[in-house]
C-alpha cells in the first residue's frame, strides 16, 4: 500500500476588489499553531505591486461607497455584526489555533471585536457635525465630516480578531474604503472575517486584504493612493511608520509597545489584587499591550502579596490553549520563546531573583513554544526587566517606599500605555489618577483597556499621533472636517420665487 503524502498546507490569497487573488510571485512563510508547531497554511509575503492593486480597487470603490447613505452603511455593519456573532466560536477557535491564547480568552477577544462593529453602527449619530446659527447677521457656520479616502491598517499578532476591528468598522462606516495588512504570523482569523464581510454584502473593493510583512508595509507607507494609516505593533516599528507615513503626507495613528506598572498599596485587598495581577500579567501569556508587567509594591505590600501570588502562579497550568484545563497558552513562536528566556537570564544577571521559575514548564505538548509564568523579585528599577517590554508571561517586582516613589518610577518610563493601582484608599487612588503620566488607568482593575465607545489612549512611546483608536477619536481620525460659512441675501421672500 502506498504511503499517503503529508497534506501540503494551502497558500493564502489576497482579497482585492472582492476577488481572492494570488500574490504576485511572493515568497511564502509558514503559519503555525504555536501550541504544537503544526503548519496551518502558507502566507505569501506580498509586495508593493499587490498593495497597488488593492489601492486601485479601494479607489475605484470609493465614490460609490462614499455616496451610499450613512444609514445604509450602518445597515451593512449591522449585518456584519450579526454574522460575526453567529460565527463567534469559529473565529475564537481560529484565534486559539493560530495565536495560542486560551479559548475563553479568544472568545473574549472576539466579543471585543464585535463590540467595535456595534459601536460603529452608531455612526449616523456619532459622525454628526456641528452648526452655529447667526455668527453674524444672516450668517451661519457649520462643520460637516467627510471620509478621508482610502485608509490602511497594519496590525500585530497578539489580537488577530480584535485589533483590525479597532479600525475597519469605523473606517468604512464613515465612508472610507480600506486596505488591511494583518500580522503575517496569524492571518487566518482575518481571512474568515473577510468571508463574512463578503457575505454581509459590503460592496467589492470597500475592504481589501493584503498579506505579508514589511514590503507590504512599505508599499502602504509610500502609496500615493493611501490617505491614512493606522498601525499597532512594537514601539520601534510604530516610530518608523509614523515618520515615513507622515513624511508622505498621510494622516497617521501609530500605537506602539508598552511596559505597564501595577502599583500595589499596603492596604490593597490581597485576594482580588492577586487574581487581577495574575489575569493581567499572565493572560495571553503576557502578550498584550495592556498586560501588567511590573508590580510596584509600596511599603510592605510585597511581603503581604507574595505568598498568595506565588501560590496561585505556581498552580497555573501551562499548555495548549485549546485544552480546557489550560490557564496559560504558548507564546507566538519558538523565536519569541528564546527571546523571553533571554530576558529572564538578563534580569538574573542584573541581580533579580526568581520568586516563581517558569523557564521549563512541565507537561507541555511537544513542538510548542512554551514559557511558564515567571515572577522576578528584587528587580533593579533601572534595569531592562523594569523598563523594557518582554511581551511574555514574566512579572518584575520593584519595591518602593511611598506612593510618591511609585509615581516617580511609573512616570520615569518611556512608555505610557496602561497602569493600575490597587488600594482601598480613595485619596491615594485619586492622587495616582491625577499625577500618573499614562494614558489608560485602572483603579483596582488589572487591564484598563477601554470599551469601544472610549479611545484607546496610550501616551509617550506607546502612541504617536493625535487621534487614538476607536471612541470619538476613531470617528475623528476617519473623517475630515469641512467648515461651511453661509449667507443668504434675501429675507426668505418665498412668494417672489415660487408660483403656487
Ligand atoms: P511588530 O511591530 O513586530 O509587528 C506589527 C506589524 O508591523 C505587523 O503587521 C508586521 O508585519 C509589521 N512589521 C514588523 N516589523 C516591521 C518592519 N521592520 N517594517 C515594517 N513593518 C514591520 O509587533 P508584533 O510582534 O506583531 O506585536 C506585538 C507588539 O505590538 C508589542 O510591542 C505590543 O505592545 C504591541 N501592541 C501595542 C498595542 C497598543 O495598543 N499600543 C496593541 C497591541 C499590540
Amino acid at each position: 500500500m502506498e504511503a499517503t503524502a503529508p497534506a501540503t498546507p494551502r497558500v493564502l490569497r489576497n482579497l482585492i476588489g472582492g476577488e481572492w487573488v494570488d500574490a504576485a510571485g511572493a515568497e511564502l512563510l509558514d503559519v503555525t499553531n504555536p501550541a504544537t508547531g503544526e503548519s496551518l497554511a502558507r502566507v505569501p509575503l506580498s509586495g508593493a505591486a499587490d498593495v497597488e492593486r488593492a489601492v486601485a480597487a479601494a479607489r475605484a470603490a470609493l465614490p460609490g461607497w462614499r455616496a451610499t447613505s450613512v444609514i445604509k452603511r450602518a445597515h451593512h455593519l449591522f449585518r456584519l455584526r450579526a454574522l460575526m456573532d453567529a460565527h463567534a466560536d469559529e473565529l475564537a477557535q481560529m484565534v486559539t489555533r493560530e495565536m495560542g491564547k486560551t479559548l475563553p480568552d479568544a472568545r473574549a477577544e472576539v466579543a471585543r471585536g464585535i463590540e467595535m462593529v456595534e459601536a460603529a453602527t452608531a455612526l449616523p449619530q456619532t459622525m454628526q457635525g456641528q452648526i452655529l446659527e447667526g455668527i453674524a447677521t444672516n450668517v451661519d457656520a457649520e462643520t460637516i465630516r467627510q471620509p478621508v479616502g482610502v485608509c490602511a491598517a497594519i496590525t500585530p499578532f497578539n489580537f488577530p480578531a480584535m485589533v483590525p476591528m479597532w479600525f475597519l468598522p469605523f473606517a468604512i462606516g464613515c465612508g472610507n474604503t480600506f486596505v488591511l495588512k494583518p500580522s503575517e504570523q496569524d492571518p487566518l482569523t482575518m481571512e474568515l472575517v473577510m468571508g463574512l464581510i463578503k457575505e454581509a454584502g459590503i460592496p467589492d473593493g470597500v475592504v481589501n486584504l493584503v498579506l505579508g510583512g514589511k514590503d507590504v508595509v512599505n508599499g502602504i507607507l509610500d502609496s500615493p493612493g493611501i490617505d491614512a494609516v493606522s498601525f499597532v505593533g512594537s514601539a520601534s516599528v510604530a516610530k518608523y511608520i509614523y515618520e515615513r507615513a507622515s513624511a508622505n503626507g498621510k494622516r497617521v495613528q501609530a500605537l506602539g509597545g508598552a511596559k505597564n506598572s501595577m502599583v500595589v498599596m499596603p492596604d490593597a485587598v490581597i485576594d482580588q489584587t492577586a487574581s487581577n495581577i495574575i489575569a493581567s500579567g499572565f493572560g495571553a501569556a503576557g502578550q498584550r499591550c495592556m498586560a501588567g508587567s511590573v508590580i510596584v509594591a509600596v511599603g510592605d505590600a510585597w511581603s503581604k502579596l507574595k505568598p498568595e501570588l506565588v501560590t496561585r502562579t505556581e498552580a497555573l497550568k501551562v499548555g495548549d490553549g485549546a485544552d480546557p484545563a489550560t490557564d496559560v497558552g504558548p507564546v507566538i513562536s519558538p523565536a519569541a520563546c528564546d527571546r523571553i528566556l533571554g530576558c529572564i537570564e538578563d534580569a538574573l544577571a542584573a541581580g533579580a531573583t526568581l520568586a516563581v521559575d517558569g523557564r521549563s514548564p512541565a507537561g507541555v505538548p511537544d513542538g510548542g513554544a512554551y514559557v511558564g509564568p515567571t515572577i522576578l523579585e528584587g528587580v533593579d528599577p533601572k534595569s531592562d526587566a523594569a523598563q523594557e517590554e518582554i511581551f511574555g508571561p514574566v512579572l518584575s517586582v520593584v519595591e518602593v517606599e511611598t506612593l510618591d516613589d511609585a509615581i516617580a518610577f511609573v512616570n520615569g518610563s518611556r512608555y505610557g500605555n496602561g497602569t493600575s493601582i490597587f488600594t482601598e484608599n480613595g485619596a491615594a487612588a485619586r492622587r495616582y489618577r491625577v499625577d500618573v503620566e499614562v494614558g489608560m488607568v485602572g483603579i483596582n482593575v488589572g487591564v484598563a483597556a477601554p470599551v469601544a465607545f472610549f479611545p484607546f489612549s496610550g501616551w509617550k512611546d506607546s502612541f504617536l499621533g493625535d487621534l487614538h483608536a476607536h471612541g470619538r477619536d476613531g470617528v475623528e481620525f476617519f473623517t475630515k472636517k469641512k467648515t461651511v460659512t453661509s449667507r443668504w441675501f434675501s429675507e426668505g421672500e418665498v412668494g417672489k420665487f415660487f408660483v403656487e
